[in-house]
């Protein structure tokens, strides 16, 4: 629907957004703004940030931001004319009315959902009447049971070709049943039901609408499975069975993951879908017999932020998760990403909860595996890395799969991750105890260990350094904001300058160096902005070449120090420098420092080689 002009103006200005989001989220004021505890991630300390008077709401956490349409749609999951109407039903502003082309769609559309509806309705009545005998023994057997069977509302196409067009064809026109994907042309100018002898399952919109099927056949029979053919409500490929009970389930689920979000599940199938739900696993959804589409994924997300893939642990399933992954890589974002849970070899969801129950489905889900630890391991998997050669190969492909990654941020970080990776596994086998040779390639993989403790205060010199050089080149701040809001920041201060860096970034976009110390100095952080500024950057370096490269490399260096805070050389090297009083701008003496550890010889111990 297109709304006039200033239509949307005035419905963020009618509604109070911090009222809005109040009602979830308990906000505490602050100043201007209102902070609370993101609804869109776990987290202790507060770091969403309502801002009333500019109408939008900011996670420095998760990097959640939008307004109060965006709000509804993320919390409520639902589209923007939902939230759009929700909101304007709250301020009571009249919805703009629909042209006569948009009521004449909305008619169809309700007519062909109509005509869904009363099939799905026929349908269950036949399951549930004297000829669906068979059909519930073949559910019973599957550890259905009739609770599950109503509530997902399955039904049971009959053999006989007419039973269906008999049933509803006084009520609704034949050529609306056709439409709808129910009955299909046949030569002679009549109609047959599409589904004959087949458990169906609705699919449903994300209102929880029916708008198509999936028939299963129950014995022999072809195709296994087979949807309904797409039709002005269903597309296969931008339609999750079970999305609308997975929202409903994590709307009401308090958010728990450590990355924030609930916990949403993907399966393959309809079967493991129910017998999940069945499980008391609400929050899981199925493609629709097809690989996972961009569409797909985008709905995934809409959901949860990191959406675990549970497929079958057998070669197909597995190949699935595979594409999955690849077709996920170019869309992945700041904070947004797929997991991957390895079924043991031969079980499904549905099995293995049957056998094992549900803590060993549990177990599976815990066990879930990043994207890029996937990513890494199948390519290293793909082809043996004995020679120079072949891990050269390796390399290239690992650093053409961060490539597809359209995120510039998250390109770095797979990038960098997936380098550490390799360096570890092709590091001269006798330094790594050997973890290729007469193993399956990646089993042994171990990741490098997580940065050790460092001396406190190199780290918060290096935190006031990216500070220092943010000062000093604003501009900087499109590339790496989601950076500045990943770091973590222990001290108060730095945390303050943050947010309002950010704000005023977006409140002021381009402003200058001088502009933004000018604003800080007036919003109270004088001291805080004078002390950052005679920090050991070199202020000549920068001043001189103040273009976005040198500033740019500046920060890289930086947050690569912060990194790396594990790797005792660089840290070191670091500390050593920060300490050092020397005439050499501090970047040059880092950089020194890196060259003379990159040329310092491995360490390589020569035995058996
Ligand atoms: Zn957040």
């Amino acid at each position: 629907m297109a709304f006039p002009p200033g239509f949307l103006d005035e419905l963020r200005a009618r509604i109070s957004l911090s009222g809005l989001i109040g009602r979830r989220v308990k906000l505490e004021r602050r100043g201007r703004e209102h902070a609370g505890l993101c609804p869109f991630h776990h987290e202790k300390t507060p770091s969403f940030f309502v801002v009333e008077d500019k109408a939008f709401f900011h996670c420095f956490g998760c990097g959640a931001h939008g307004d109060a349409v965006g709000f509804l749609m993320r919390s409520e999951n639902l589209d923007f004319i939902e939230a759009v109407e929700r909101l304007a039903t709250e301020a009571g502003i009249e919805m703009p009315r629909p042209s006569v082309e948009e009521r004449q769609h909305a008619q169809k559309e309700k007519s062909l959902l109509d005509a869904l509806e009363a099939a799905c309705a026929y349908y269950e009545g036949q399951l549930w009447g004297p000829g669906g005998r068979a059909a519930r023994e073949y559910l019973g057997s599957r550890g259905l049971d009739p609770e599950t069977v109503r509530n997902f509302r399955l039904g049971w196409a009959p053999s006989d070709r007419g039973a269906l067009s008999r049933a509803l064809s006084r009520e609704i026109p034949e050529a609306l049943l056709i439409e709808a994907g129910l009955l299909k042309a046949s030569e002679d100018g009549g109609a047959f039901g599409y589904f004959r002898d087949r458990i169906l399952f609705p699919i449903t919109d994300r209102r929880g609408r029916v708008i198509a099927f999936g028939g299963r056949v129950t014995a022999g029979g072809e195709p296994k499975y087979l949807n309904s053919p797409e039709s002005p409500l269903f597309q296969k490929g931008r339609t999750l069975y079970g999305w609308a009970r997975a929202a409903a389930a994590l709307r009401a689920e308090p958010r728990r993951t450590p990355g924030g979000g609930g916990r949403l599940v993907v399966v393959e199938g309809y079967m493991d879908v129910l017998a999940l739900h069945r499980a008391g696993f609400p929050t899981v959804v199925a493609p629709l017999g097809t690989a996972l589409s961009d569409d797909q994924i985008a709905l995934l997300w809409r959901l949860a932020p990191e959406p675990v893939l549970c497929f079958d642990g057998d070669s197909a399933g597995q190949n699935a998760a595979k594409r999955a992954l690849r077709r996920a890589l170019p869309l992945l974002r700041a904070g947004q990403s797929l997991s991957f849970a390895a079924l043991p070899a031969g079980e499904d969801p549905d099995s293995l909860l049957r056998a094992s129950g549900r803590t060993a489905f549990e177990e599976v889900l815990a066990a879930a595996q990043p994207l890029w630890k996937v990513l890494f391991q199948t390519e290293l998997a793909a082809l043996p890395t004995d020679t120079p050669e072949r891990r050269a190969d390796l390399e290239n492909r690992l650093k053409a799969a961060a490539r597809e990654i359209a995120d510039a941020g998250v390109q770095r970080q797979f990038h960098r991750e997936l380098m550490r990776a390799f360096n570890l596994v092709t590091r001269p086998p006798s330094s790594v105890r050997r973890p290729l040779a007469g193993k399956k390639p990646g089993a042994e993989l171990e990741l490098p260990p997580p940065p050790a403790p460092q001396p406190q205060r190199v780290q918060r010199v290096q935190r006031e350094m990216l500070f220092s050089i943010l000062l000093r080149s604003p501009e900087l701040l499109g590339e790496v904001a989601e950076e500045l809001c990943a770091l973590d920041l222990r001290e108060a201060e730095l945390d303050t300058l943050r947010s309002l860096i950010l704000e005023t970034s977006r409140s002021q976009p381009g402003l200058d160096a001088q502009g933004l110390q000018q604003h800080l100095v007036r919003c109270g952080l004088a001291a805080t902005v004078e002390r950052l500024l005679k920090r050991s950057v070199d202020s000549d370096v920068l001043v001189r070449k103040s273009d976005g490269a040198t500033a740019r490399r500046a920060w890289d260096h930086v947050i690569g120090m912060l990194a790396a805070g594990g790797q005792r050389g660089l840290a070191e090297v670091a500390s050593g420098i920060l300490s050092e009083d020397s005439p050499e701008s501090w970047q040059e003496r880092v950089l020194a420092a890196r060259e003379r550890l990159l040329r310092q010889p491995p360490h390589i111990e020569e035995e058996g080689f």
